[in-house]
């Protein structure tokens, strides 16, 4: 018997394991550290056990029982079109029929760092990574071998990746799982990092090599800059010739065309990327000012390199994925964030629950308190039982949201009037049986 036959090739296997959720996470965990190649995917913050994806299709996963879930996961944001698009899986596949890596340059990489910087003007030059991690590790080291300096400041909740400098206080994962930052990375790899509030501007000094910040914050929930936060922060920046850095590897192309750069009209000095511009396939890349971008070698002396950079694969996907994007693509993105915002705000609030259901363009966030946070110990007061018993009902009516209080949802293009109007039926069925349990 094959069970699933592009999942497993063994003819010979009756054991059906790969037919049950929990098999598979019990196997998983004799394999795998936790049972899961990224944290927050173990369900740890929220309790239970996590699915096993066999496929995907649209606003759709199917797990390996066979249960389907309107997802609004959606590779954590790395899809904007829907799961397995034509066009994606269309472009993935001719790209992979002409070879899957070469170690020598392409095109489709050069076009991928043009359309980058068509949409963000503040990358006068791009360089493709493979993950968002790669992109603010790399900036990181970019900023202080341009500068000459060595301090870096983050704000408490913004999340840059895994990389040893910039975890400390992360969002994300980290806030669920209560880490102050990671054991084994040592004080003498994070006595550089100063970490202030987010939404105030810190006083720099001339020490201070750059300031990373996600313009937008989406990983202590859904946060807001306040008015005069990112134009303070370029001010300071410029008094002391420290570089700004925005992370857009979340709101880069998908809070719009041109990202929070565009947006709020502020233009940093480099920028990251990841997620959205490889249309599913692992990618990242950063980009900045040419001054700054040729100290990167082979031109100048910060060393950054990568096997698969510019993967084929990835590239190919990240162009369908932007060139579907088009301006007037976000304005219907955002109505329909706002559509579910506004629905499970309802759902929430008929069962008794006080919500707050924040959006920016096509992000929405999910925060169960009174007062809109502002900051990392604002966000924090979420109340992370209600949103675990809500997660579960929600997974119970078959939607899913991240298994994390602090994580945003990713409605986009599959997510059509008629399924987010099915969501929020689901949402408030959810919501009274939420209430019900508490
Ligand atoms: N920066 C931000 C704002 C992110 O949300 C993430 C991942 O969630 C990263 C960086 C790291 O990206 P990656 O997981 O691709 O390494």
């Amino acid at each position: 018997m094959i069970c699933h036959p592009t999942l497993c090739p063994n003819t010979t296997c009756d054991t059906n394991v790969c037919q049950s959720n929990s098999a598979m996470f019990a196997r998983a965990q004799r394999a795998i550290p936790g049972g899961v190649n990224s944290p927050v995917r173990a369900f740890k913050s929220v309790g239970g056990e996590p699915y096993f994806v066999a496929r995907a299709q649209g606003p759709y996963v199917i797990d390996v029982e066979g249960r389907q879930l309107i997802d609004y996961v959606q590779s954590y944001g790395a899809i904007a079109l829907g799961h397995a698009h034509p066009a994606i899986v269309e472009a993935i596949t001719l790209a992979a029929t002409d070879g899957t890596s070469y170690g020598a340059p392409t095109v489709r990489e050069v076009l991928l760092a043009e359309a980058i910087r068509d949409r963000h003007p503040c990358c006068e030059r791009v360089r493709l990574v493979n993950s968002g991690t790669e992109a603010t590790m790399t900036a990181l080291r970019l900023a202080r071998g341009a500068t000459g300096r060595s301090k870096v400041v983050k704000f408490a909740g913004n999340y840059h990746g895994h990389g040893d400098a910039l975890l400390a206080q992360g969002g994300s994962g980290i806030a669920v799982l209560g880490l102050s930052g990671s054991a084994g990375v040592t004080n003498e790899m994070v006595a550089q990092t100063i970490v202030a509030p987010y939404n105030v501007v810190p006083k720099l000094d001339t020490d201070v090599a750059c300031v990373f910040v996600e313009a937008v914050a989406a990983n202590m929930g859904l946060v807001k800059p306040l008015p005069g936060f990112l134009n303070g922060l370029r001010a300071e920046c410029d008094r002391v010739g420290a570089l700004l850095i925005f992370d857009e590897v979340i709101t880069g192309m998908r809070i719009g065309f041109g990202g929070a750069e565009a947006r709020f009209g502020v233009t940093p000095d480099l920028a990251c990327f990841g997620k959205i511009i490889g249309g599913g396939v692992p990618v990242g890349a950063f980009g900045g000012r040419a001054d700054l971008m040729n100290y990167l070698a082979p031109i100048g002396p910060v060393y950054q390199a990568g096997t698969l950079s510019g993967n084929p694969l990835a590239t190919a996907a990240g162009l369908v994925a932007l060139n579907m994007l088009t301006p007037d693509v976000y304005d219907e993105l955002a109505r329909r964030a706002r559509h579910l915002a506004d629905g499970l705000n309802q759902a929430l609030t008929n069962a008794g629950f006080s919500v707050m259901t924040p959006t920016v363009g096509p992000l929405v966030g999910l925060h169960f308190g009174t007062t809109a946070p502002i900051d990392y110990d604002t966000a924090k007061t979420t109340n992370e039982h209600f949103y675990a018993t809500f997660f579960h009902e929600l997974l119970a009516q078959g939607v899913a949201i991240a298994p994390g209080a602090y994580e945003v949802m990713f409605p986009g293009l599959s997510h059509t009037d008629a399924i987010l109007d099915e969501t929020l039926h689901a949402a408030s069925r959810a919501a009274m049986a939420a209430a019900a349990k508490l």
